[in-house]
């Protein structure tokens, strides 16, 4: 197991105090890591900055190459990436193996030919006499922190845009999943020049403060909770510092009477308990018309009864523990005050798992209201609440009174009813008649206080260059 960080093209342990990394499954110690001193965060920035004097200049043909053999290395070593995942996560081994990594690859793919071929406005003679072009450059140094729900998806989706687009990177995992990273920062330093990408470890109030407050840092790129999103911006406010932010999400599901009831709750049963509920975009916060309410919690309440967790043979596993005990605590104690108000009812589940893993019943709050906090406070874990509503407006409303703005979804057979309400929707993505589903080719980020960063997509390198414009006067 590789144990690590990467420091320009040098292999080092921290030498600070020890993180213990975990199994989920089993709360046992999988090993303890140090995390990084205050002199090699800086040897990372300054391998960083050093490299960026040549990678800043290679063309996007030779970027593309790099991100291709990088895509490569982890199909190639799929099974030993889903194995480590799986380990430090709890993830179930097919949910990595067949979700996971395949669209860990097509990231880096996507971005090797999106760098080739990035759009923008006409060169012209705009004046007489002179011509204008745009340019999209890179911006420099980017700090990069990753959260703990998808470690290697999310270090593809910062990294990839961020070296296509000519940037040199200090990545820094999450204290609690570190493995894959290391994994691949060893790939890494076979396959990049010598400090295109550094990773260092550590916690986000010592390494992370470090470096989102480091002078020579010009870009921080964060993917984690809104109160660590206003961290980043009031470092980032000190020097004018660019932010690139992807924070928590309360996705609302709204469900008109006219849906596809089996379509819904097999939705739901996916894309409510996906990962154990821990993903931003989870499909947790149902709305239901009042004649499809009783029908769909029943049977949502039926289906999510047989997610399969915590089974020996790993292999027929839907779903994972909790990342921690304490995630799990924080999750039980949402469903306990929820349970004690009179009109929630717990339909199933409602209790941590058997054994020393941090499991979590699948679990559904029906008879929530809007001002519930079950409903308006993001649990990060599988539990999934149902409200009725009355009126479209009343739906629309519930829906977009959150502080959250990252994902929703609209169920409905009438195509008028969905398109305008998806057109009301104030958030960064609406499904219809799905949840969840994501693609490279097209962007993933928020509204309001999810934060305004794009992941995938072309929007993504936009996010990480800059636009100039050099303009020639020729008479
Ligand atoms: P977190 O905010 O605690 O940590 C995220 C990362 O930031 C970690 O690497 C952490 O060490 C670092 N960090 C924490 N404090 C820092 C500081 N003061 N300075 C610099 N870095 C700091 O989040 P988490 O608990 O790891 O992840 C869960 C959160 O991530 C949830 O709120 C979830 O919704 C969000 N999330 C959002 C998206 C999205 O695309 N919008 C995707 C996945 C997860």
């Amino acid at each position: 197991m590789d144990t690590q960080m990467l420091i320009g093209s040098k292999f080092d342990k921290g030498t600070e105090i020890e993180e213990p990394i975990l199994n989920p499954k089993t709360g046992a110690t999988i090993l303890n890591l140090p995390e990084a001193s205050p002199a090699q965060i800086e040897a990372a920035v300054s391998a960083a900055e050093q490299a960026f004097v040549n990678w800043s200049r290679t063309t996007p043909a030779q970027r593309s190459g790099y991100l291709l053999k990088i895509a490569d290395r982890i199909e190639a070593e799929a099974n030993e990436f889903a194995a480590l995942e799986a380990l430090n996560c709890g993830k179930p081994i097919n949910a990595v193996l067949n979700d996971e990594i395949p669209a860990i690859v097509d990231c880096y793919r996507f971005f090797a030919g999106a760098v080739r071929s990035m759009p923008g406005q006409v060169a012209g003679e705009y004046l007489p006499g002179h011509t204008s072009m745009v340019r999209r450059d890179p911006i420099g140094i980017v700090a990069s922190m990753a959260p703990w729900n998808y470690p290697l998806m999310m270090m593809a989706w910062k990294l990839a845009p961020a070296i296509g687009g000519g940037n040199t990177v200090v990545f820094k995992p999450s204290e609690q999943t570190p493995l894959t990273a290391l994994k691949l920062a060893r790939i890494l330093s076979e396959i990049l020049p010598e400090g295109v990408v550094n990773v260092v470890l550590g916690r986000g109030d010592s390494v992370g403060n470090t470096l989102i407050n480091h002078p020579k840092v010009n870009m921080i790129s964060i993917t984690g909770d809104v109160a660590t999103g206003k961290k980043v911006l009031q470092a980032a406010a000190k020097s004018v510092k660019r932010t690139h932010l992807e924070l928590g999400g309360k996705a609302p599901v709204v469900v008109f009477d006219d849906a596809d009831l089996g379509a819904v709750v097999n939705g739901l049963r996916a894309f409510g308990y996906y990962n154990a509920g821990q993903d931003c975009t989870a499909a947790c916060r149902i709305y239901a018309g009042k004649k499809i309410y009783d029908k769909l919690v029943a049977d949502l309440s039926s289906a999510a009864s047989t997610i399969k967790y915590n089974l020996p043979d790993d292999t027929e596993n839907e779903i994972g523990p909790l990342i921690s005990r304490r995630q799990r605590d924080r999750v039980s104690s949402f469903v306990e005050r929820a349970s004690e108000l009179k009109h929630i009812e717990i339909t199933t589940g409602g209790k941590p798992g058997a054994g020393s893993g941090f499991y979590y019943q699948p679990t559904v709050v029906a008879g929530a209201l809007q001002e519930d906090e079950i409903v308006r406070r993001e649990v990060f874990g599988p539990v999934v609440s149902v409200t009725r509503f009355s009126e479209v407006d009343e739906a629309v409303n519930w829906a977009n009174d959150s502080d959250y703005g990252l994902a929703s979804s609209v169920w409905t057979r009438d195509v008028s009813r969905a398109m305008t309400t998806a057109a009301r929707l104030q958030y960064g993505c609406t499904w219809i008649n799905t949840h969840f589903m994501l693609t490279n080719e097209m962007p993933h980020g928020g509204l309001k206080q999810s934060g305004y960063g794009k992941d995938m997509s072309l929007y993504a390198l936009e996010d990480y260059t800059a636009v100039r414009h050099v303009m020639v006067a020729h008479g």
